[in-house]
């Protein structure tokens, strides 16, 4: 009954793939439960598309996968962490496969892998191009066996600290209304990624980091946030994905004269070089003229309707209903988006945080992994490997911890904050606010960024971070406010767009997604090292620490 006392030993925010992982590998016994904005299975894990990567092949090993990970993110990642990864990947693929997940098979039975860019082996793990919405149904079946109580539809608004730990959360019911203290020995952070602070993104509109910016203000460092990885290849206008896996499946580029450009960018890897290098390829050749209506071309049609069916039905459908385009007979207009935050809050291999009793991992965090560029279907992997990681380390953490004492006074000062929310008069609106936001990050902070430019950035973010702190709300009551949430997640989304810029402007390198067109060289000598941010009240306060360098040395 610890649900109806908000008293648990251990609670999760976030109802994603990292949060439920997370979840299902608390030690038997413990009270464990979850706090999601949303029913669990609208996260945002749901619409992965492309895979998992774990080295499964005979000739693959964890070893390989480790260095093109490392080599993908331009030796920025903390090699520690990559090797912890690589090495338990395969056990956990063949985990979720005894929980349910169904994987695509090839032609002797076993799990089918596909190619994808930055790797030298075909080691992403698939289901058709819906792999997100396996993982996560089979891991909600998971929780409602394990009987995991899921606080549906809260929002959690900040967290509760005591004594330098942290002890709880506090959140919001919005069917009911009301701010509530729910207590526990252990918070675990799976909150997702915050690319909505662009306007136009692939992430679902909930993924405004709000776990990140909870983490920030109560004083746990975020670590690398100006690494944001744009996806070559999203949807004209709407910026809905199309997976990688449709080039990992054969597919081309081409500009407007019908050339596959690639060959003058990456003449080996070409269409399956990493992501940053095809993203910028493509914004060269749209910048120099050669785009078609401001976009590229990705041409699936020589794989033949059986194949496209098969492999890609849903990326057919989403041209179909989106742009209008058959992929079995005319070429998908594509262009860069936002899709990934490298960054996030820091963590150590464990999932733990600066401050006690507080966990992160999935997207929200940044371990870190990716370094400067992900690879596709590393994401999901880290979602599960640290999200089971963090699940354990919790739970042998709250066999010695003290139980929760009282709230300190966080929840008078947070209704008194929502209470004031309520009431602002004013003219600024949320959505407009938020939507200023995004365009000014599009237009400053793009593909290719300059000094003239992000300072331009940062002095736009400074000035909506100070509109958003005067938003009125045209819903003041208390049932279902999405008026509310949508301000405070304006909130998040304006205070972590300024760690992000903040980093971009320092870094005076071009590594991975950060691409400086004033520095274009990669500088080791001066920036092979993390950018640390910690919130104080006039703005990020930033600071730099090592990588963790093991077997790989940079080349
Ligand atoms: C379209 C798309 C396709 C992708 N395809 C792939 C792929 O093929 N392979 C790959 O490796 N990666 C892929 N990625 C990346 C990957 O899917 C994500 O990084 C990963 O799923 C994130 O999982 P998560 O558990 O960390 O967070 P999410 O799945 O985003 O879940 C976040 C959870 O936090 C909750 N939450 C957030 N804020 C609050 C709050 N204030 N209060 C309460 N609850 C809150 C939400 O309700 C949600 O339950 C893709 C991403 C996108 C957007």
């Amino acid at each position: 009954m610890g649900h109806l006392k908000r008293i648990h030993d251990v609670l999760i925010v976030g109802a994603g793939l990292a949060g439920m992982r997370a979840a299902v590998a608390v030690a038997p016994g413990l009270d464990v439960a979850i706090v999601s904005k949303v029913h669990p299975v609208r996260s945002h894990s749901v619409a992965a598309q492309g895979g998992i990567n774990a080295a499964l092949g005979e000739n693959d090993s964890w070893e390989k996968h480790a260095s093109d990970t490392t080599k993908g993110g331009l030796w920025l990642g903390d090699q520690d962490a990559i090797e912890a990864m690589c090495r338990e990947a395969p056990d956990d693929i063949h985990a979720l496969e005894r929980m349910g997940v169904i994987f695509s098979r090839d032609e002797q039975g076993r799990i089918a892998q596909r190619p994808f860019g930055g790797a030298g082996f075909p080691r992403t793990c698939y289901a058709a191009d819906r792999t997100g919405h396996a993982l996560l149904h089979a891991m909600y079946e998971q929780l409602l066996k394990r009987q995991v109580y899921v606080y549906e539809e809260w929002y959690v608004t900040s967290l509760l600290v005591e004594d330098g730990g942290c002890r709880g959360v506090i959140a919001w019911d919005l069917l009911k209304g009301g701010l509530h203290a729910i207590k526990a020995k252990a918070v675990i952070l799976a909150t997702g990624g915050c690319s909505r602070i662009y306007l136009t993104s692939t992430n679902a509109v909930i993924n405004t980091g709000d776990g990140m910016s909870m983490a920030y203000r109560a004083g746990a460092p975020l670590m690398d946030m100006e690494f944001i990885q744009f996806h070559p290849t999203t949807l004209k206008d709407t910026g809905i994905l199309i997976t990688e896996g449709a080039r990992g499946e054969g597919g081309y580029l081409l500009n407007t004269l019908g050339e596959r450009f690639m060959k003058k960018y990456a003449p080996e890897q070409m269409e399956l070089a990493t992501r940053s290098t095809v993203s910028l390829a493509i914004g060269t050749e749209i910048a120099e003229g050669r785009g078609v209506d401001g976009c590229v071309l990705l041409d699936l049609r020589h794989l033949g309707r059986a194949r496209i069916l098969e492999r890609l039905p849903q990326i057919r459908q989403l041209a179909l209903d989106f742009a209008g385009v058959d992929p079995i007979e005319s070429p998908i207009p594509v262009q860069p988006g936002a899709h990934y935050v490298m960054g996030g809050i820091k963590t150590n291999t464990w999932g733990e945080t600066a401050l006690a009793g507080l966990y992160a991992a999935g997207e929200c965090a940044c371990v870190s992994i990716h370094g400067a560029n992900r690879l596709g279907g590393n994401s999901l992997l880290e979602t599960i490997v640290f999200g089971r990681r963090a699940g354990l380390r919790a739970s042998q953490y709250v066999a010695t911890a003290s139980p929760p004492l009282g709230d300190a006074g966080a929840l008078q000062r947070e209704e008194a904050r929502i209470a004031r929310l309520l009431k602002n008069e004013g003219r600024e609106r949320a959505w407009q606010v938020r939507e200023e936001l995004g365009k000014a990050l599009a237009l400053h902070l793009g593909l290719a960024r300059t000094k003239d430019r992000m300072t331009g950035a940062l002095a736009a973010v400074r000035a909506l971070k100070a509109r958003a702190a005067r938003v009125r709300l045209d819903d003041r009551g208390q049932v279902f406010n999405t008026d509310l949430i949508t301000a405070l997640e304006l909130g998040s989304l304006v205070e972590l767009a300024e760690t992000v810029v903040a980093g971009a402007l320092a870094r005076e390198e071009s590594r991975g997604a950060h691409y400086r067109a004033d520095f274009p060289k990669r500088d080791d000598a001066n920036w092979l090292k993390h950018t640390l941010c910690y919130y104080t009240a006039s703005g990020p306060r930033l600071a730099y620490t090592p990588v963790t360098i093991t077997r790989f040395p940079p080349a």
